[in-house]
C-alpha cells in the first residue's frame, strides 16, 4: 500500500496532467483532501506533506478531530456535506467554508453565528443537477434566489457552486453535469463577481472535471484509500 504523502503526489501530477491536456495553468485547480472518516493521524500525515486543504463531511465527527490537530500549518478545512440548522453554530465555529449550501435558513443562521463571531465564512451552493432521490443541493430554478439572498448576508462570501453527479462507472458520464454547473456559474458571475469558483470532480472523475473548468476537486479515496463507512 502506498502512503498519503505518495498518494498526494501522485495526484497533483494526474492534475497537472489533466490542466495540461486541458490548457489551463496548474494554479487554476486546488486539490481538496476530503478526509472524512480517516483519523487525525491521517490529517496530519497529509499536512506533514504540504497539504493546506481538506474537505469534511460531518460537523461532530471533525470537531472530535480537529482536538488532534495541534498545530494547523495553516490548514483550512471546508465542511462538504449536508448541514442541519442545529448545528450551524458549531460549524461556523469550526470551518473556513461551507461548500454544500442549498437553504436560505440554514444561511441566514450562518451568517448570524458569524456576526457574533466576527469571521466571514466562504460559502459554495451545492446544485443537484440529476432527479435522484438520494442527493442533496437546490435545483437550477432555485438558484437565482438563494445567489440574491446570500449576496445579501454580509457575514457570508459566495465563492462559487458546486454539484455531486449521480455515480457512473465511466467517468464520462459526469461530464454534462460538470459542463451545466460551468455554465450555471457563467451565467451568474457578472451579478455575482465573487462567483468564481466551481467544486467539482472526486477521485475518479477529476480528470474529466479539470477538463470542464473545475477550480477544486475533491478527492478522498486516491489519497486517503477506501473509507469503511459513508
Ligand atoms: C466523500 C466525498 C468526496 C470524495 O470522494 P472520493 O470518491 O473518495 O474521492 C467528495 N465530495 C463529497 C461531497 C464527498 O462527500
Amino acid at each position: 500500500m502506498s502512503s498519503i504523502a505518495e498518494n498526494l503526489e501522485r495526484v497533483r501530477d494526474e492534475i497537472a496532467t489533466a490542466c495540461a491536456h486541458a490548457g489551463r495553468s496548474r494554479d487554476s485547480v486546488a486539490l481538496m483532501a476530503v478526509s472524512k472518516t480517516h483519523p487525525a493521524e491521517a490529517v496530519l500525515e497529509a499536512i506533514a506533506a504540504g497539504q493546506k486543504l481538506f474537505g469534511e463531511n460531518r460537523v461532530q465527527e471533525f470537531a472530535a478531530k480537529r482536538e488532534g490537530i495541534i498545530d494547523l500549518q495553516g490548514a483550512q478545512f471546508h465542511l462538504i456535506g449536508p448541514l442541519q440548522s442545529n448545528k450551524t453554530t458549531r460549524a461556523a465555529e469550526l470551518f473556513d467554508a461551507f461548500d454544500a449550501l442549498d437553504s436560505l435558513k440554514i444561511a441566514e443562521r450562518l451568517n448570524a453565528t458569524c456576526a457574533t463571531l466576527n469571521k466571514r465564512l466562504g460559502v459554495f451552493i451545492e446544485v443537484k443537477l440529476s432527479h435522484e432521490e438520494s442527493k442533496h443541493g437546490l435545483s437550477e430554478a432555485e438558484l437565482p434566489a438563494l445567489l440574491e439572498a446570500v449576496a445579501r448576508l454580509p457575514q457570508l462570501q459566495l465563492r462559487g457552486l458546486m454539484t455531486v453527479p449521480p455515480f457512473t462507472e465511466d467517468p464520462e458520464g459526469a461530464r454534462p453535469y460538470f459542463a451545466r454547473l460551468r455554465a450555471l456559474r457563467d451565467a451568474n458571475v457578472a451579478q455575482h463577481p465573487t462567483l468564481t469558483e466551481l467544486s467539482m470532480g472526486m477521485s475518479h472523475d477529476f480528470r474529466v472535471a479539470i477538463e470542464e473548468g473545475s477550480t477544486t476537486v475533491r478527492v478522498g479515496t486516491a489519497i486517503f484509500g477506501k473509507r469503511e463507512t459513508l
